[in-house]
């Protein structure tokens, strides 16, 4: 392991954020043993089991929320960005190697000309599930159908506020609650199964607002699902005063609804969930990315529009797929360098860390 670690040094892009190249030279420290047949799987050097793809399928989004793209952000080329016949091509690798799970985003996933078109592709594949993340501002109940009937299996809407002007003050957009709402309620009436809404939870901007998402959860029997804000931000402005911790959010509810933790419902899931004392519909989940970290139960790689794997959200190496896929590799060598990557995915993120280094990456462009 030392002898392949010291191969890391062919950088491409600025100090502290690398692009790795998946050369011989990395392919080669990968024995062959490790991916033959199928049922290999994708295992770490701490013992994780690689079993969820998060894939950005694109850059591009009509929103700007605060919290993640600046006004001014510079989207890919076209070319740079991956294809869908590229997706497909690692997917179904992965898929032979105990992938098992699939959560397309973005960027707004839905701006995504061919999205259904790339599921019914993923939905032929070995795979248990296909989800969706998404801002719920342009589909319509018609294209959920069409996403529902392509092999899509469920969707989280993301909502950080349920008050109007604070909504359009967030997202910079003339998209309206009630119409994002419209999507969650389109969503399971076309039986996206479960539908859930994500919320970022940022003091001083929305946090007041805990106890109204905790209705939303109530009144439309969904999971309502509550994220610490990290720091991933393409403005750069996040700072740890600004984090609102899950106790805090939960202490914040309780005061309305009292709340019963119901654990983790699997271990890879990053949600905390909590169910209302009174029996009512709907749960509250918290994913404490910052103050409480999951990465020992961590499942995950992700890939990037433009095709590179990041092992961690908070990875500043990234491995270039597209270049190993247009240098026309086989299914063996994406295998081998899927391989690599899995073995250098670091421990856990280092927030805490005095000499943290947020990835030059937002989320928007990792794929949340
Ligand atoms: N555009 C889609 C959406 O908004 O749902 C999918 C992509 S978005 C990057 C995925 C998720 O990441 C959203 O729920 C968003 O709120 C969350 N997110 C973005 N920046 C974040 C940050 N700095 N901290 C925590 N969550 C963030
Ligand atoms: Fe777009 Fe989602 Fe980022 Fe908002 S959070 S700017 S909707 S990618």
């Amino acid at each position: 392991m030392s002898k392949s670690l010291t191969v890391l040094n062919n950088t491409k892009e600025s100090v502290g954020h690398h692009v790795r190249m998946l050369d011989p030279a990395i392919l080669s420290t990968v024995d062959d043993d490790l991916i033959r047949g199928n049922g290999n799987e994708l295992v770490d050097t701490y013992g994780r089991v690689i079993r969820d793809l998060r894939i950005c399928v694109t850059d591009r989004c009509n929103f700007r929320c605060r919290y993640c793209m600046d006004p001014d952000i510079r989207f890919k080329r076209k070319v740079e960005l991956l294809t869908d016949s590229e997706i497909v091509r690692i997917v179904r690798v992965a898929s032979k190697m105990g992938v098992k799970r699939i959560r397309l985003t973005g960027g707004e996933p839905m701006v995504h000309p061919t999205l259904s078109a790339l599921i019914r592709d993923l939905r032929k594949l070995d795979l248990e599930d296909i989800a969706l993340t998404t801002n719920g501002s342009l589909s319509t109940k018609a294209d959920l159908q069409e996403l529902k009937d392509a092999g899509l299996d469920r969707i989280t809407v993301s909502l950080d506020s349920v008050r109007e002007d604070r909504f359009a003050y967030i997202t910079r957009s003339s998209t309206t609650v009630a119409r994002v709402l419209q999507t969650v309620q389109w969503a399971k009436e076309v039986g996206l199964n479960p539908v859930k809404i994500n919320a970022v939870v940022i003091r001083g901007f929305n946090d007041d607002e805990l106890p109204e998402l905790a209705d939303l959860a109530r009144t439309m029997g969904v999971d309502v699902r509550l994220i610490e804000y990290m720091p991933l931000d393409s403005g750069r402005r996040w700072e740890m005063d600004k984090v609102v911790t899950a106790d805090d959010m939960i202490n914040a509810i309780n005061d309305r609804h009292e709340l019963i933790p119901i654990g983790r419902p699997r271990p890879h899931t990053p949600a905390t969930s909590y169910r209302f004392a009174d029996g009512s519909e709907g749960k509250i989940g918290v994913i404490a990315t910052v103050t409480r970290p999951f990465c020992n139960a961590c499942s995950r790689l992700r890939i990037t529009a433009e095709g590179r794997v990041m092992p961690c959200l908070f990875s500043t190496t990234e491995w270039d797929m597209r270049s190993l896929l247009r240098s026309g590799a086989d299914e063996r060598m994406i295998a081998k360098a899927l391989v690599a990557i899995t073995h250098r995915k670091q421990a856990g993120h280092k927030i805490h860390d005095e000499d943290y280094q947020q990835p030059n990456r937002p989320m928007s462009a990792i794929g949340g």
